[in-house]
C-alpha cells in the first residue's frame, strides 16, 4: 500500500485557488463525510471535502492531489452499503451531489446525458415526462446515478431489464492525471477494442471520477399490475421462481420476502398490506410479482397464467393490488425493510451475495442454520428472479467485539457457501471496504492480481479511493 501525504497549508491554499469557494475544512466538514448507510465498516473524517460543480474543476484539484500523494475518495449521495465512499486514509472527498444537472436529451438516439450527481428519483422522473423509462431501479431513490454506474447497482427491475451496466452508453471521466477522457459512444453495440466503459462501472471510484453519463433510455411501458403471493413457507416461495420464469411470464419484479422482515416494515410505515394468515393458514414468506406491457388485456391474460401457476405450485392466495394507494402501501413495505431493521436493531450488518437461481431456496436455509449456530438473528429478502439475496446478521445484546467476531464467523462459512454453489460475493452493493477479504477468498490470487493490475495502469499512485475493492486498508 501507498504512503500518503497529510494536506498541508500550503496544498490546502493550492486546492482553493484550484475550486474557490468550494472547498470545505475543520468545521465546515460534517460527520456524514466520515461514512455511509453502513458505518459497522468504520469512519473517518477526511482533511477536506470539494463540493465539486463541474469536471474542470475536479480536474485541478485530483492533479495537485496525485502530485501530493493526497488520496482521493468520491461521494455521491454515501448511500452505499459497504463503505464505499468512506475516506479511510483521510485526504480529500470530493462530492458530486451538486453537478446535478440533466444535460440534454437525445430521444431519437434513445439517450439521456446527466452530470453524476443528478439523483435516481429526478432522473426517472424526468424521464417519465418524456414518455421513457430509466429502467434501472435500486431501492435508495436517492443515490445519485453516478454513484449507481460506480456500483453497478441493481434493484427490483433488475430480473428483466437488467442492471445499470446495460444502461450505460458513454461516460466522462477525470484520471487520477488529471486528464479528462471519455469512454464509450452513442452507440447500441461495439467491438472495439477493451471496453474501457465497462471497467469503469462497478470501480467503485478507484480508477477514475466520472463526471459526465449517456444513459441509455427505454419507450415505458404503459401499464403495471403487482401481485402479492403469500406462501406457507419460503422453501414453496422460492420454488416457484423457476416456474414463473419458465413460464415466459417475464416479470418486471420478481421479490421474495419473509414473514418477520414484513412484520417489522408494516410496523415501521405504519400501514398493514400483507396478509398474514390465509383460511387458517400461517403466512411465512411472500412472492412480490410486477408484470409490465403496453396491452392491458395481455397484461390481465398473463396476470391469469401466473396465478393458476402459483396456486397450483404451492401459493396459498394471490392479491392482485390494483388499488393505487394499496400498491404504494405495499412498494412502500418493500421499499423499508433497511430502515425497519434498522430502527429495531442495534448491530447491524449485510451482505448481498448473487447465488444460481436453482440454488436460492437451499442457500437461504444453511444462510438460517448458519446464523442459528452462529449466535445471530437473520433477516432476509431479495431479488428471487436474479437469485441476488440481502441477509442481514443482527443483535440487540451482543457487546460490539463479540458481535464483529461472530459475524466474521458466519461471513467466512456463508461466502464459502456461495463460491462453492456457483455465486459471487456481491450482486449490487459493491466490495468497498466491508468484502475485500471476501472478494479475495472468492476470486483467487490470479484474478486480484489482474484486477491490481488494472488499478495500478489507471492510477500508479494509488491515489483514487484507496482501501476499497482490491487494495486492503
Ligand atoms: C435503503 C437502501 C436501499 C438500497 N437498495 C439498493 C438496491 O436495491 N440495489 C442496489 O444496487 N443498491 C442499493 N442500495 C445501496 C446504494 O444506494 C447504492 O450502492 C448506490 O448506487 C450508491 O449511490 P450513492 O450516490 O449513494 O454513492 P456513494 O455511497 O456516495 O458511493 C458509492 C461508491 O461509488 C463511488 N462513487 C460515487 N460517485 C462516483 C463518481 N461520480 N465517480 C466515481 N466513483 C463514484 C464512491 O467512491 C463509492 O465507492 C441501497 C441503499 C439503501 C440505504
Amino acid at each position: 500500500m501507498a504512503e500518503y501525504n497529510k494536506i498541508t497549508p500550503e496544498i490546502l491554499e493550492q486546492l482553493k485557488a484550484a475550486a474557490p469557494g468550494h472547498i470545505l475544512t475543520g468545521e465546515d466538514v460534517n460527520e456524514d463525510y466520515s461514512r455511509d448507510e453502513m458505518p459497522i465498516y468504520g469512519q473517518n473524517a477526511p482533511e477536506a471535502v470539494l463540493q465539486a460543480r463541474n469536471a474542470e474543476e475536479i480536474s485541478a484539484v485530483v492533479k495537485i492531489c496525485n502530485e501530493n500523494h493526497i488520496p482521493v475518495t468520491t461521494r455521491g449521495a454515501g448511500t452505499g452499503l459497504v463503505g464505499g465512499c468512506v475516506p479511510v486514509y483521510g485526504g480529500i472527498v470530493i462530492e458530486t451531489i451538486k453537478m446535478n444537472k440533466i444535460l440534454s436529451y437525445d430521444l431519437e438516439n434513445f439517450s439521456v446525458t446527466i452530470e453524476p450527481g443528478v439523483l435516481l428519483k429526478e432522473l426517472a422522473e424526468d424521464a417519465l415526462t418524456k414518455g421513457m423509462m430509466y429502467p434501472p431501479d435500486p431501492g435508495e431513490k436517492l443515490a445519485t446515478v453516478g454513484g449507481n454506474v460506480s456500483t453497478n447497482a441493481g434493484g427490483m427491475r433488475a430480473v428483466k431489464y437488467g442492471t445499470t451496466r446495460d444502461y450505460v452508453l458513454a461516460m466522462k471521466v477525470v484520471l487520477p492525471s488529471g486528464e479528462i477522457t471519455s469512454f464509450g459512444a452513442k452507440v447500441s453495440k461495439t467491438s472495439s477494442g477493451y471496453s474501457l466503459l465497462n471497467l469503469i462501472i462497478g470501480s467503485e471510484g478507484t480508477l477514475g471520477i466520472v463526471v459526465e453519463l449517456t444513459l441509455k433510455l427505454i419507450p415505458a411501458p404503459k401499464h403495471t399490475v403487482s401481485l402479492i403471493v403469500p406462501f406457507a413457507d419460503l422453501e414453496s416461495a422460492i420454488s416457484t421462481v423457476p416456474k414463473v420464469k419458465m413460464a415466459n411470464l417475464d416479470p418486471q419484479a420478481l421479490e421474495f420476502m419473509e414473514r418477520e422482515i414484513i412484520l417489522s416494515s408494516e410496523r415501521f410505515v405504519g400501514r398493514e398490506v400483507f396478509p398474514k394468515s390465509v383460511d387458517g393458514t400461517e403466512v411465512g414468506a411472500y412472492l412480490m410479482i410486477t408484470l409490465d406491457g403496453d396491452d392491458e388485456d395481455q397484461i390481465m391474460g398473463r396476470v391469469e397464467t401466473a396465478a393458476e401457476l402459483l396456486m397450483e405450485a404451492g401459493a396459498i392466495d394471490v392479491m392482485v393490488i390494483d388499488n393505487p394507494q394499496k400498491l404504494r402501501d405495499a412498494w412502500a413495505t418493500r421499499s423499508s425493510f433497511l430502515e425497519a431493521i434498522e430502527a429495531e436493531t442495534k448491530l447491524l450488518d449485510e451482505c448481498d451475495v448473487v447465488v444460481p437461481i436453482k440454488e436460492i431456496a437451499r442457500f437461504l436455509t444453511f444462510a438460517k442454520k448458519t446464523g442459528d449456530e452462529c449466535g445471530l438473528i437473520i433477516k432476509s429478502f431479495g431479488h428471487a428472479g436474479d437469485g441476488n439475496l440481502h441477509i442481514y446478521q443482527c443483535s440487540n445484546d451482543l457487546p460490539r467485539e463479540e458481535f464483529l467476531k461472530r459475524v466474521d464467523t458466519y461471513f467466512e462459512k456463508l461466502y464459502a457457501e456461495a463460491v462453492a454453489c456457483g455465486g459471487l460475493v456481491s450482486g449490487e452493493h459493491g466490495i468497498g471496504r466491508g468484502k475485500v477479504k471476501y472478494l479475495a477468498e472468492s476470486v483467487g490470487d490470479t484474478n486480484m492480481e489482474l484486477m491490481r493490475g488494472i488499478k495500478n495502469v489507471f492510477d500508479p499512485n494509488l491515489i483514487l479511493n484507496p482501501g476499497k475493492v482490491c487494495y486492503k486498508s
